[in-house]
């Protein structure tokens, strides 16, 4: 039963408290070079889910991507709701009656990600939440096509996605409205690669304790 959508209604809990208890430090990001709504966008995604909790578990992982995506577009807002709306629809196209393996994961989610970087018309080092999903992407790739064990992977996952938000702090934005300020970027981290970090980092959590020991 472990690592069916019956996990979602967990994962988006330990989602919506690890944003809670970054609140304050997530806005002052978005506040310093951005206009201080990143928090409040997502977590209005977070309570649109929830609220649709009950219907997102009866479905199977390709259909529950694809409504959280639809919910988000409309619930988010800001540059980062289409982002991710873009990010769960793509991945829902792309493993559309595939089984789920860590293999199938990290090939679905690398299509996901070249989708997000369409949409934003952004790439790797322009201080975006792709700084942290394009380096997380490309780790599933390579740690798919090795005998890296399961747990090993999720805990990798984590050290590159603090790894990819800390490395925003010392871009130059040229995406998004932090890219209004050019070189005044410097020396801040981007919301929403912080918010990408501490949402992976709660999902793997999530995962590592559903995983029999033995894994
Ligand atoms: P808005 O910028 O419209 O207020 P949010 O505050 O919700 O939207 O999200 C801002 C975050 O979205 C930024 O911190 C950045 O990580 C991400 N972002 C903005 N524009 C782009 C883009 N073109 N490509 C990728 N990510 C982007
Ligand atoms: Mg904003």
């Amino acid at each position: 039963m472990i690592l069916t959508p019956a996990l979602l209604p967990k994962l988006i809990a330990a989602i919506s408290e690890t944003l809670a208890n970054h609140a304050d430090e997530v806005t002052e990001l978005d506040q310093t070079i951005g206009d201080g709504d990143h928090l409040i966008n997502l977590q209005r995604g977070i309570k649109a889910l929830t609220e649709k909790e009950h219907e997102l578990i009866a479905l199977d992982w390709p259909n529950a991507w694809q409504k959280i995506g639809m919910i988000l577009m409309s619930a988010v807002g800001g540059a980062s709701g289409s982002l991710y709306a873009t990010l769960f629809m793509a991945l829902s196209k792309a493993a559309k009656d595939q089984p789920l393996s860590v293999q199938n994961f990290a090939d679905n989610f690398n299509l996901a990600v070249e989708a997000v970087k369409h949409r934003g018309k952004a790439e790797a080092g322009e201080k975006t939440l792709l700084d942290v999903y394009i380096p997380v992407a490309q780790y599933l790739n390579t740690a798919a096509a090795s005998s890296i064990t399961l747990p090993e992977i999720l805990n990798t996952v984590v050290a590159i996605a603090i790894t990819g938000m800390e490395a925003t702090r010392d871009m130059i934005a040229t995406k998004g409205r932090a890219s209004f300020l050019e070189q005044r970027s410097i020396g801040h981290i981007d919301a929403g690669a912080k918010t990408a970090e501490l949402m992976i980092s709660a999902i793997v959590g999530v995962i590592i304790a559903e995983l029999p020991a033995s894994e």
